[in-house]
């Protein structure tokens, strides 16, 4: 016969679900199971927080933004941010490239007025 929840318990495990069945079974003296139960019951994730496991990029959805580094001051993780970096690269040298061809073919168009 199960034992009942007191307040006390529920409230414990209404603060501490995100710090996983095994830690909250073990500081209430029931089993993991009966943990899981109760949280089910009360609509709770035993999963750990967000702020725990770090925020995820937005690009990846992979991996952690570490807001010490500049990518995650950019609201991206390394990986992401360093391939948007190399996307902008790319597309400032085609720029570069087009301008001169530009410059290139005015050039071009000029000495065909002069006749030459
Ligand atoms: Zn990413």
């Amino acid at each position: 016969m199960a034992r009942p929840w007191s307040r006390e318990e529920v409230a414990y495990l209404r603060d501490h679900a995100h710090d996983g069945s095994a830690a909250i079974a073990a500081k209430l003296g029931r089993s993991r199971q009966a943990v899981k139960n109760k949280a089910c019951e009360l609509g709770l994730s035993l999963l750990p927080a967000a702020h725990d496991r770090g925020e995820l990029c937005p690009a990846c959805a992979m991996r952690e933004v570490d807001r010490s580094t500049v990518a995650g001051r950019n609201g991206l993780c390394k990986v992401c941010y360093t391939y948007r970096q190399a996307d902008r690269a790319r597309q400032r040298a085609a720029e570069i490239r087009a301008q001169r061809e530009y410059d290139a073919a005015r050039q071009d168009l000029s000495r065909a007025r002069r006749g030459r």
